[in-house]
């Protein structure tokens, strides 16, 4: 029985070790930012962008609410729709690097780490001419070389603290808004990081109709009460 206890220990702290490359908040492999200094400020993020027409139509829901927000792109897509890319630099959200083809950064060596995240750099910096300063790692999947790599090239980590799973297969504006407002809800002394999706980063054209809708009401109901802030206001 007893021997069977030091594996029953290194099960657990592997699981426990796996778990904090994916945990959003945690600090287990480097620091990260989970949230915004100051409780009345809320990031709207939208990751694995740009995308046709869900990315321009969250465009419009921003600009009619007069909101800024963070969008991490993938670098491949910015190649292929680099129009995009400037539309939501022009309308003066922030513009961050999600790697170049989303891959899972837990398996990388370090010289492809460095493509990753150089390739959609420089994507972003051609379509743009933005420099990017903040990154957020695929599936939030991060280990400490992955966060050192980031920083080397400039890129400061940026995770979240409200998941919507507006990527869920079966995901509407009402689960996603709800997911949201549990989070946001949630007593902290810091404002919330939320983590939206205007593409999916498997291919072009995904709905994320619900992500826009979700985004809409998200405005009417806090808007009010909360200051939306792009991630260098924050
Ligand atoms: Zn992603």
């Amino acid at each position: 029985m007893t021997s069977k206890l030091p594996i029953a220990f290194g099960i657990a702290g592997a699981a426990y070790l796996a778990y904090n490359c994916y945990a959003p908040t945690s600090q287990l492999y480097g620091r990260t930012t989970t949230h915004c200094d100051n409780p009345k400020h809320l990031a709207l993020t939208y990751d694995d962008g740009p995308n046709d027409v869900h990315t321009e139509r969250l465009l419009e829901v921003l600009a009619r609410y007069e909101v800024k927000a963070t969008f991490f792109l993938i670098g491949r897509f910015v190649t292929a729709r680099p129009q995009i890319a400037r539309a939501i630099a022009d309308a003066g959200h922030l513009l961050a690097n999600h790697t170049e083809t989303h891959p899972n950064l837990l398996f990388l060596s370090r010289s492809r780490l460095v493509h990753q995240f150089s390739d959609c750099s420089k994507a972003i910096a051609d379509a743009t001419g933005v420099r990017t300063r903040y990154f957020r790692p695929p599936f939030g999947a991060r280990r400490p070389t992955v966060l050192q790599v980031a920083r080397e090239l400039g890129l400061e980590p940026v995770m979240w603290s409200v998941t919507c799973y507006d990527w869920h297969r079966r995901a509407t504006a009402d689960s996603v808004l709800n997911h949201a407002r549990k989070g946001i809800e949630r007593s902290d002394a810091r404002g919330h990081i939320i983590l939206l999706h205007d593409g999916g980063h498997t291919n072009l054209g995904q709905d994320r109709s619900h992500t826009v809708e979700a985004t809409e009401r998200l405005l009417q109901r806090y808007g009010k009460e909360y200051y939306f802030r792009r991630l260098d206001q924050i």
